[in-house]
């Protein structure tokens, strides 16, 4: 019999080092906060992204509530965030005790409409809650329309969380994603193109800002010989184990955007003749993604199947594909939040894709793809 293992949509890759600079770290007796992979980790993330002053932090989501915090975001305040996303890109405007306000996305990049951010800032400012920040999300790697939506928030005064989770390695304008926000976010969890098991990092734009992030990650201890608080902590760090797994898979990050770069073009291949599927692809040469998650929008009308039977059929065969986010404002936990837009988000949910796109995705697997989507349209 046939042994086939199944094949994941975005499984962890191993670059070749992270064993021994975790083995360092041991030795060093750093296992937990600080250490030599720390300052490396955050130092290699300096360099990559050209500018800002990386805080390596337990995960993406404290780095989005960290930066909200610095940012002054307090309870009963307002954050525009945009509702196609990952929920960790909301849950912390909860945890300060603000409330989201969602935004639409447009249609070229998936992500916030500049129009509805703006119709968003003018009426919640005329019902008296000028919004306190903006969350702005580079989904799928897709750089978000940077220019418009900077602009608008220069325009009003309102600072911006760039959410570069998945767009470590994009470009807009060729400035690297995580270099444009106020603050930005960038994740490490095992799904992301690279990990650090489990990770994130606030990207800050000066010195003060990081000391403050690296203060109150280590449960804000004032200056004394004994344990001295005067504001709340978290304990947020990255311990210096998963900063070595950082350090190692930092090492090949060029490769692991070229990789998945190239499994956008696989499934740009494989579809060209599929009428009614269309692959997610940059609008234009200002845009360069990472392609962290390939994905399709399926129009069943034309193509005569659905993503939900393309989904199945590639389930039976053991290829794991899955629904695009389904948007923040059709969430149960956030029916209450204002929303700014029209359906763009949502019918990119009820119609899209998200395909195998590991870095290590084989060309074996790749005919096994070519195959289970063969066996459908016929
Ligand atoms: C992964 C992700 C996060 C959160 O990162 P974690 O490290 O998993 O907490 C936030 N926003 C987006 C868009 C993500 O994909």
């Amino acid at each position: 019999m046939e042994i086939r293992s199944g094949i994941l949509l975005s499984p962890p890759h191993l670059a070749g080092n992270e064993l021994q600079f975790v083995k360092l770290a041991l030795g060093q007796g750093r296992w937990a906060s600080g250490g030599e992979n720390l300052d490396v980790f955050e130092h290699r993330l300096d360099c990559f992204l050209g500018s800002g002053y990386s805080v390596g932090l337990s995960s993406g989501t404290a780095a989005i509530h960290l930066a909200l915090i610095i940012l002054g975001v307090k309870q009963d305040d307002e954050v525009l965030c945009q509702s196609f996303t990952f929920s960790a890109s909301a849950n912390p405007i909860t945890y300060v005790g603000a409330k989201p306000v969602f935004i639409d996305s447009e249609p070229e990049t998936w992500n916030m409409c500049p129009e509805a951010l703006e119709k968003a800032i003018k009426d919640r400012t005329a019902k008296g809650k000028k919004p306190k920040a903006i969350i702005v999300v580079h989904l799928y790697g897709m750089p978000a329309k940077m220019e418009e939506i900077t602009a608008i928030a220069a325009k009003y005064g309102i600072p911006l969380v760039e959410d570069a989770a998945e767009a470590l390695g994009s470009t807009y304008k060729g400035q690297k994603c995580g270099t444009f926000g106020e603050m930005s976010v960038l994740s490490f969890n095992g799904n992301k193109i690279i990990t650090t098991s489990g990770g994130g990092a606030l990207v800050c734009r000066n010195l003060e800002q990081k000391n403050k992030a690296v203060f109150l990650s280590t449960q804000a201890r004032d200056n004394a010989p004994h344990y001295q608080h005067s504001e709340i902590g978290y304990n947020y760090r990255m311990s210096n184990i998963s900063a070595g797994i950082g350090r190692g898979q930092m090492e090949v990050l060029p490769q692991r955007v070229e990789a998945r770069r190239k499994n956008h073009e696989f499934y740009t291949e494989l579809f060209r003749n599929i009428e009614g599927v269309t692959v997610f692809t940059e609008p234009g040469a200002d845009f360069y993604s990472n392609h962290w998650l390939s994905a399709v929008i399926i129009d069943p009308e034309i193509a005569g199947f659905t993503r939900e039977d393309l989904r199945l059929k590639f389930l039976e065969d053991d290829i794991e594909s899955r629904p695009l986010w389904k948007p923040m404002h059709l969430q149960p936990v956030f029916a209450d939040a204002p929303y700014y837009g029209k359906k763009v988000a949502e019918e990119l949910f009820e119609n899209g894709l998200c395909l195998p796109s590991g870095s290590n995705l084989t060309d074996v697997e790749r005919k096994r793809i070519k195959e289970a989507l063969s066996a459908l349209i016929k």
